[in-house]
């Protein structure tokens, strides 16, 4: 895989005052010394992981990754391949049966296999059963249209946009919702329209930045910020009122 260009945005390095006990909105400064931190400690994490690659097998994947992890993803795409449901036909044509058994590694393979059909019929339906025709709308009609498809929620719809489509739509999930409160802010609503908002109106709406920025967080939350945090191995540890013991996780 080739490695992406640098991103060049001259970033904040420094935050606001991480004593302050009281949460607050982050601001600009904050979000930017977010990334600096994080691309400074991880580097570039070039998402979207893949087995095989293909727009076909991100889309699969950001419907079969919901509530697990990608390590259980994997084994489903290779059974998916291996037995030939390659493409969205394929998938109408293979029975839930047959569907149960090639994506059980990925868990709740019920419910999933009825989204990757709605999915599937989507696209069939509205698309020719080519993700091109999905990818060249306009974002916002994209996100519309991804947003009927039974089973398909904001998170998935992003991670669909920003990575198979790659237009800047800003994914948020649990673990940027889990930093973010930790380090000390506070998004009015908690929403996650809310969330996605702040970084749309906070940073230059840049694909590239955008797939990095997310990739980073989910990267340190599953290694580091995990559900109990390892403070003393964080590159956050003396800028993060958890990590000074102002506040608890
Ligand atoms: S110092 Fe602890 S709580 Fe704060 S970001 Fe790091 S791991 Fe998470």
């Amino acid at each position: 895989m080739s490695t992406p260009p640098e991103i060049i945005y001259t970033f904040s390095h420094t935050r606001s005052d991480p004593r302050a006990g009281k949460p607050t909105e982050p601001t600009r400064q904050d979000i930017e010394w977010l990334f600096t931190v994080l691309y400074d400690t991880y580097g570039p994490r070039n998402w979207w992981p893949t087995v095989h690659g293909g727009a076909f097998e991100l889309v699969i994947g950001a419907i079969l990754v919901q509530n697990i992890s990608w390590s259980n993803v994997e084994r489903a795409l290779i059974n998916l391949r291996e037995a030939d449901v390659w493409s969205f036909d394929a998938v109408l044509d293979t029975s839930d049966e047959e569907m149960h058994v090639l994506i059980r590694p990925s868990g709740y393979y019920i419910t999933k296999t009825r989204k990757l059909k709605e999915f599937a019929r989507f696209i069939v339906e509205n698309h020719g059963g080519d993700l091109g025709g999905l990818f060249a709308l306009p974002m916002e009609e994209m996100r519309e249209q991804l947003l009927l498809v039974w089973g398909i929620g904001e998170e998935t719809a992003d991670d669909i946009i920003l990575y198979g489509a790659k237009k800047p739509s800003f994914v948020i999930d649990a673990y940027t919702k889990r930093l973010i409160g930790r380090l000390g802010w506070e998004i009015e609503g908690k929403s996650y329209s809310a969330y996605q908002q702040l970084f749309h109106d906070l940073l230059p709406h840049d694909v590239q930045l955008f797939n990095e920025y997310h990739a980073l967080i989910d990267y340190h939350a599953a290694r580091i910020c995990k559900k109990k945090p390892s403070c003393d191995k964080c590159a956050f540890a003396n800028q993060c009122p958890v990590g000074l013991g102002v506040t608890q996780p």
